[in-house]
C-alpha cells in the first residue's frame, strides 16, 4: 500500500517525528502523498528547553520550502518521546534528551507558523494503525510497539484515552515484583523482560557469545541455544502476561502488536497468544494484529493529526 493511497486528498502538512537518537521531517502533499523524508540526529537538550529541537524544526522546514516550492504545508504534525501531555501541548519528561515541561505545540507553531498538532511518538504511530491499518474495524484497540523499549496506545470506543500522557506505559507495569532494574528506576517492568533492547541485554549477560540484537537470541534459539531459547521464552511469557491484564482491564476487540520485535513474526505471536489466552478464562479475547502501517507510522500519524488539526477536528 502506498502513502497516497493510505492519507488521501486534504491540505499539504509537514510531520515530525523527534526520536531519542534521530529526528524524521516528512513533507506530506495535497494528494496525501508522503514527498520525501529527512533524518537527522536530534538534540540533546543541555537547559532543559526545547530551543535545539525547535530550531532544528524551522531549518528542516525551511529545506522542504526550497526543494518543494508549490507545495505550502498548513500545518505540522509533532510528535514526541517520553512523558507527553497531548491536551496541554507539553512535553513534560524525556529521559534521554534532557527537557522537561516544553510547551513544544506552541513553540513549534509559532516558529513554523502554522498550527501544530503534538503527541507521543507511540500515539501517533497507533493512531496511524488504528485510522489506516488492520485494526481500522474494531472500536476498542490496544497497539502495543515493542522495541528498544515497550509502549501502548489505547483507543476506546474509537477514541484515543491517553490521561494526559500517563496512560498507555504498558512497558512499566510490574511483571515479576523485585525483577531486573529498569529505565525507570522500577524493578521487574515488562519493559526490562520483554522488550527487544532486554532480551539482548539479557542474553548477553549470560552468554559467553554476544549479540547484537533480538534477532539474534531469536536465530540462536531457534539453532538450539538452550539460554537463547530461554530468554526467549521469558519474554514471550511476559508479554503474553501483559496483554493478558490489558484484557481484563480493557476488553480491546484487537491488539496490534508493532515495533521491531513484531518483525519476528510468528515466533513472537504464536507463544505470546498462547501465553495471552491460558491466563484469560471468561473474558473476551482479542485477535492479535500485526502492525501493517509500517516504519513511518510516527510520521503518518503525525501527519493525520496535523490534518485534524486544522480541520479543527481536535483543539
Ligand atoms: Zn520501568
Amino acid at each position: 500500500m502506498t502513502t497516497a493511497s493510505l492519507l488521501g486528498e486534504g491540505s499539504a502538512v509537514l510531520a515530525f517525528d523527534v526520536g531519542g537518537t534521530d529526528t524524521k521531517a516528512g513533507l506530506i502533499d495535497e494528494h496525501g502523498v508522503l514527498r520525501e523524508v529527512v533524518r537527522v540526529p536530534t538534540p540533546y537538550s543541555t537547559d532543559g528547553s526545547g530551543d535545539a529541537v525547535v530550531a532544528q524544526l524551522t531549518v528542516l522546514a525551511r529545506g522542504f520550502a526550497d526543494r518543494f516550492p508549490d507545495i505550502q504545508p498548513e500545518a505540522a504534525g509533532l510528535i514526541v518521546p517520553g512523558l507527553v501531555d497531548d491536551e496541554a501541548g507539553v512535553g513534560r519528561y524525556a529521559e534521554n534528551l534532557g527537557w522537561r515541561d516544553v510547551p513544544f505545540r506552541d513553540q513549534a507553531s509559532a516558529a513554523l507558523g502554522v498550527p501544530v498538532a503534538f503527541t507521543h511518538d507511540v500515539r501517533a504511530a497507533g493512531t496511524a494503525e488504528y485510522r489506516l491499518g488492520a485494526a481500522g474495524n474494531y472500536a476498542d484497540v490496544l497497539v502495543v510497539v515493542i522495541g528498544t523499549g515497550i509502549a501502548s496506545a489505547i483507543f476506546l470506543d474509537g477514541m484515543p484515552y491517553s490521561a494526559h500522557g500517563y496512560a498507555g506505559e504498558i512497558g512499566h507495569a510490574v511483571i515479576e515484583p523485585g525483577g531486573n532494574a529498569c529505565a525507570c528506576g522500577g524493578n521487574g517492568c515488562l519493559e526490562s523482560i520483554g522488550s527487544a533492547g532486554a532480551i539482548t541485554r539479557l542474553y548477553n549477560r549470560d552468554a559467553a557469545a554476544q549479540v547484537n540484537g533480538a534477532r539474534e537470541v531469536l536465530d540462536r534459539a531457534r539453532a538450539g541455544d538452550v539460554l537463547a531459547a530461554s530468554v526467549w521464552k521469558d519474554a514471550t511469557d511476559a508479554i503474553g502476561l501483559a496483554l493478558a491484564q490489558s484484557v481484563a482491564l480493557l476488553a480491546p476487540e484487537a491488539i496490534v502488536l508493532g515495533g521491531g520485535l513484531a518483525q519476528a513474526g510468528a515466533a513472537l505471536f504464536e507463544p505470546v497468544e498462547e501465553r495471552m489466552n491460558s491466563l484469560l478464562t471468561f473474558h473476551r479475547r482479542p485477535v492479535l494484529l500485526l502492525a501493517s502501517v509500517g516504519e513511518n507510522a510516527g510520521l503518518v500519524g503525525a501527519a493525520i493529526g496535523a490534518r485534524e488539526r486544522l480541520a479543527g477536528v481536535r483543539s
